[in-house]
């Protein structure tokens, strides 16, 4: 068991000023994996005082100098790819193989992406009689959830100190380790004191206290849209810049010329990974009347590859293993929206409520796909957050959209067809941060983030960069 009783705070692993602790649960067997520290609004307090006080020299650090720093902290994530890789799949109940590539994989290409990127960054440009410069916008708070836990960190945290800024984290207490292993590498590699601060403990005490705090100049939040607006409520106290990035309800729109072979088994794909706990997956799939029942019978034969594993097994053979959710309430959750569907009147296709044959133990979901859903169904509008794609029948082309547009939030979406052309026009369309076409896969470096009610800003390469940056212009 992992025993963290301290947290990182000017340079150093001090003890919080409170007294509780929090037990961190293994998804794969329902047991104590870890405890953390619950901080306080103290050690916020400290962390940001630290953090303040670090700002101006960190900020007269030639950015060459803070990225050099940068690449080795990449580097050292990458030394510690298999370790943290670990850490994660008992945290989160993702796959082994997955959690490397993935949960442990990005976020080291995202540091070393960083440390590249922002050495060529255009820091100043004339315009007109002035000198317009970008200055780092100070002490940052970052609040981060738990599904790509050192995804989310790094989207944030990298970006930040690249661009001058220090650091107040707050990782979720739900998967917390891998902070503590960031931790330990900023302070192997020598970020100086105070430029990197961890407090962990929850979101009402600690995320408020960040949110709240008068050194804190700008809180970076990533997690639901419930907290994300009471974050912009308490920040709105100090008028400080709040970046979110919040939840989704994306769709996969299937025109009617798409081969259907390729576009159905990617398409359940993407609302499965990670067990269907990403902001961005492909929960709605909107497909032609015309092409339901084939679509049906493609997606079902898809869903039914997955295989509920341990996250540390293996999956036979020809199929794709799937790990249990991250918790008890997040399981219980979404087990209620598969009986809601049922209520509702979707057609239950494959999976459903129950456990899956003997996987009663771990907090495991079936692999469920509903058909006829109508976009006003509940399973439709609501972030789920598990292994359950809801199919939804259109009409014509611009019925399909006005589907995909029919939702409260705009991170992601797809589109198929076999005209590139076409798949484009529909793409432009979609009231979202991302559309892929075809397939198209995740790049690591495009701007991510939502419209609506998805969030407010974006991350990932030069935009995520210029989220941590005030623009100061000179006057000649
Ligand atoms: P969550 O909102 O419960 O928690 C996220 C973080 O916010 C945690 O650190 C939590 O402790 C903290 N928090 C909770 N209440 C708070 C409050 N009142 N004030 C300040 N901080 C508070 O979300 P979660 O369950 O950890 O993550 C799942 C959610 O995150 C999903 O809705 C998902 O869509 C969203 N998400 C979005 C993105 C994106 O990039 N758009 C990425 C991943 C996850």
């Amino acid at each position: 068991m992992h025993v963290r009783d301290t947290i990182y705070i000017n340079g150093a692993w001090v003890p919080s000023s409170g007294t509780g602790t929090i037990d961190v649960i293994d998804a794969g067997t329902e047991e104590v994996f870890a405890t953390i520290p619950e901080g306080t609004a103290a050690d916020v307090d400290a962390a940001a005082i630290a953090a303040e006080a670090a700002f101006a020299s960190w900020f007269a650090t030639p950015v060459k100098d803070r990225c050099a720093l940068l690449a080795k902290v990449a580097e050292q994530l990458q030394a510690r790819n298999g370790e943290i890789a670990e850490v994660i799949s008992h945290e989160v109940g993702m796959p082994l193989l997955f959690s490397s590539l993935i949960q442990a994989g990005l976020p080291t290409g995202t540091f070393a992406d960083v440390a590249s990127r922002a050495v060529d960054f255009e820091w100043e440009r004339e315009v007109g009689t002035s000198l317009v410069v970008r200055e780092p916008i100070g002490v940052v708070g970052c609040i981060t959830p738990w599904n790509y836990p050192l995804h989310q960190i790094a989207n944030k945290v990298a970006p930040a100190l690249a661009a001058g800024c220090t650091v107040v984290l707050k990782p979720s207490e739900i998967a917390p380790i891998n902070a503590f292993i960031l931790a330990e590498i900023m302070h192997e590699v020598g970020i100086p004191a105070g430029v990197f601060n961890l407090v962990t403990g929850t979101g009402p005490v600690v995320g408020e206290a960040i949110a709240a705090h008068k050194l804190i100049d700008m809180v970076s939040f990533t997690g639901s849209t419930r907290a994300g607006k009471r974050v912009m409520q308490v920040a709105a106290e100090t008028v400080k810049k709040v970046s979110l990035e919040l939840g989704g309800k994306s769709a996969n729109i299937i025109l009617d010329d798409a081969d259907l072979s390729v576009a159905i088994p990617d398409g359940v794909f993407k609302c499965y990974l990670n067990s269907g706990q990403t902001c961005s997956a492909l929960t709605r799939m909107v497909v032609p009347r015309a092409k339901l029942a084939e679509i049906e019978a493609i997606a079902t034969a898809a869903a039914e590859n997955f295989r509920p594993i341990d996250p540390f097994g293996e999956a036979p053979e020809g199929t794709f293993g799937i790990g249990p959710l991250i918790s008890a309430a997040q399981r219980d959750r979404v087990r209620s929206y598969i009986n809601k569907g049922v209520e509702e009147g979707a057609k239950l296709l494959t999976g459903g409520a129950e456990a899956p044959e003997g996987h009663d133990h771990g907090f495991f979901v079936s692999p469920t796909v509903f058909s006829e859903v109508d976009n006003k169904m509940t399973i439709a509008q609501e972030e789920i957050f598990g292994p359950v794609l809801s199919i939804i029948p259109y009409d014509t082309e611009e019925e399909a959209i006005a589907i995909a547009n029919d939702s409260l939030y705009g991170l992601a979406g797809g589109v198929w067809s076999a005209d590139p052309a076409r798949a484009n026009h529909v793409a432009r369309q979609i009231r979202t941060g991302q559309v892929e076409i075809n397939g198209g896969a995740f790049n690591s470096v495009a701007p991510f983030g939502g419209y609506k009610q998805s969030g407010i800003g974006r991350e990932l390469g030069s935009f995520g960069l210029e989220e941590f940056l005030e623009v100061k212009s000179l006057q000649r």
